[in-house]
């Protein structure tokens, strides 16, 4: 069987396990990052409708069960890159009050083990990284900045501008949405000759062949590899178990699959986990040895459970007058992400959506689309407005990922929690429809919420291994190291013990930095 030693193994290719790995290859060490998935293809389908939301040509051909035990496909991508490879490439941060408790009126969002101020660097440096454009000072509901972005935020285009102008007129705040793309711009806002974004209409869902869009291929696996050779990366190898040492203290490695289908082996000093929050926990359990007979680093009984993945809607408006624009998702707005005038409890945050085309429409529409009832679709789509409304949901000890006696995954999400915050968002929102140029009646976008099965949409997965100080009441210690081991990190969304109500890849990528400095600091470097 083949082994091999390693300073630091690191699972998973997402933005959590790519920037702690290209974080720790700084030191010299040597790191080995290990993905199931291949590289994705740069191929005419990554931007077709039909190939990615209708056949999932790029979804994993995954089956989890829900709670009744039906079988469903999991919203997940198993490639380097992980979901970032179709991900909006929205990258926010938490509003500062995210990090205490927040009252919602379901129950309590529970506070982190530490604040806005101690993450700020790392948020900072995150968004360097990931080469997001934006304004700091724009939102005022948004923590301070002590670094400005790297490039300037991506203009609206006229119709979003004018919705801007209209939002401020209602006494609203709408700010540029910090975006992750590689968008060179001349003083004018025109994109230069060595821009690889092209500003077309398919960013969310689809993978970017350019290379434009700040997944963690581009923006941090591709340049680590050219500038670390101390760094592997080894695709189609899926981790099948931790292994602990005898004494049960530590973890010495992982077995594997390797691309061949045999069985393999790698030892290191220490091991990261950045699975993602479904799957991480599903290895902890499934890493289960008579000194840890519930799972690996799972003396509390939390590993899988508080399993958390916001609740969203996409909602289709529609512009009276053509909304020619390309490329919309550009303004987003914080006013209603706090107690308010509008409601005593936080509702959450709206963002603009990429355009929906004729043919996601016509997936999406209800019978009859009311307001337009025999226009075709493609005429429909020239005047769709695209947003994103997500509110926070709560952890819930019993909404949980738990392995079924066959090895397969079980996510048992218990009905819709805190939805009474997104329904008010909506309410609140689509009242303000006809005072911004557009007709009062909207839609739901279902391609992101998987209207048949609940569970499947668990693009925001986060939760199954909470951090904290009490190792009774947490998976993992406040720099994600698990309580009961000292040798394993998990630096996906799994550490989260709360998800406040923005898009979460840029807190774990700021984390996965933290936690990155933690380590390397620890394992020191190579003279
Ligand atoms: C359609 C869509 C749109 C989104 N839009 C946004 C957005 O605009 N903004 C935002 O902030 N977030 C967005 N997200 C969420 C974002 O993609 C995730 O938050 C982010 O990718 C999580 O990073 P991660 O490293 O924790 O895990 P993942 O990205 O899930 O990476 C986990 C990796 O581990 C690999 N892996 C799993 N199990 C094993 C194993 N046993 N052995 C080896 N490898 C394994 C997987 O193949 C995968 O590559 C979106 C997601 C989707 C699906």
């Amino acid at each position: 069987m083949a082994s091999e030693h390693y300073d630091v193994l690191v699972i998973g290719s997402g933005p959590g396990g790519a920037t702690t790995a290209a974080r720790v290859a700084e030191t010299g060490k040597r790191v080995l990052m290990l993905e199931r998935g291949d590289f994705l293809p740069r191929e005419r389908d990554n931007w077709d409708s039909q190939a990615v939301f209708g056949e999932g040509k790029y979804t994993a051909d995954e089956t989890f069960y829900d709670l009744h035990d039906r079988p469903f496909r999991p919203e997940l991508h198993y490639c380097v890159g992980g979901n970032s490879k179709v991900y909006g490439a929205a990258l926010l941060r938490l509003l500062p009050a995210d990090f205490g408790e927040i009252k919602h009126p379901a129950g309590v969002a529970p506070a982190w083990p530490l604040n806005y101020a101690d993450m700020e660097p790392y948020y900072a440096r995150a968004e360097h990284l990931f080469w997001v454009h934006g304004k700091h000072g724009e939102d005022p509901f948004a923590g301070a900045s002590s670094k400005d972005y790297k490039y300037p935020p991506v203009e609206h285009e006229p119709r979003i501008q004018e919705l801007s102008a209209g939002l401020e007129k209602l006494g609203l705040h709408p700010f540029h949405l910090p975006l992750g793309v590689q968008l060179a711009q001349d003083a004018n806002g025109q994109a230069t000759a060595d821009s690889r974004c092209i500003r077309c209409d398919r960013i969310d869902g689809f993978p970017c062949p350019l290379g434009a869009k700040a997944d963690a291929e581009w923006a941090v696996i591709r340049p680590a590899l050219a500038a670390h050779p101390n760094l592997s990366l080894m695709t189609r190898t899926t981790v099948e178990r931790l292994l602990p040492d005898a004494g049960g203290r530590s973890v010495t490695g992982v077995a594997v699959t390797l691309p061949d289908g045999s069985p393999g082996i790698f030892t290191a000093d220490i091991v990261v986990l950045s699975a993602g929050a479904i799957l991480s926990a599903a290895l902890l359990l499934k890493s289960a040895t008579d000194e840890h007979p519930h799972g690996l680093a799972n003396s509390s009984d939390l590993v899988g459970r508080n399993y958390m993945r916001h609740n969203n809607l996409a909602l289709i408006a529609f512009s009276r007058e053509p909304n020619p624009t390309v490329f919309q998702k550009t303004l987003a707005l914080n006013d209603f992400s706090g107690p308010g005038e509008h409601w005593q409890y936080p509702m959450g945050c709206i963002q603009m959506l990429g355009k929906s085309d004729d043919w996601q429409l016509k997936g999406a529409a209800p019978r009859g689309l009311g307001w337009a009832p025999s226009a075709p679709y493609s005429e429909v789509a020239k005047h769709s407005i695209d947003f994103w409304l997500t509110s926070e949901d709560i952890p819930l000890a019993d909404s949980m990922v738990t392995v079924r006696p066959d090895g397969r995954i079980k996510l048992a999400l218990q009905p819709r929690n805190n939805v009474e915050g997104l329904t008010r968002l909506r309410r609140t929102f689509q009242a303000m429809l006809g005072k911004l140029g557009m007709v009062e009646s909207a839609f739901v976008r279902s391609l992101y919420l998987h209207k048949a099965f609940d569970a499947a949409a668990t693009a925001h997965q986060a939760g199954t291994a909470r951090f904290g100080t009490d190792a009774r009441a947490s998976v993992l210690d406040v720099r994600c190291k698990a309580h009961d081991l000292d040798n394993l990190y998990v630096v996906d969304s799994s550490f989260m013990p709360s998800v406040g109500a923005v898009n979460p890849t840029l807190t774990i990528i700021a984390n996965a930095l933290r936690v990155g400095d933690h380590i390397a600091e620890r394992i020191g470097t190579t003279q």
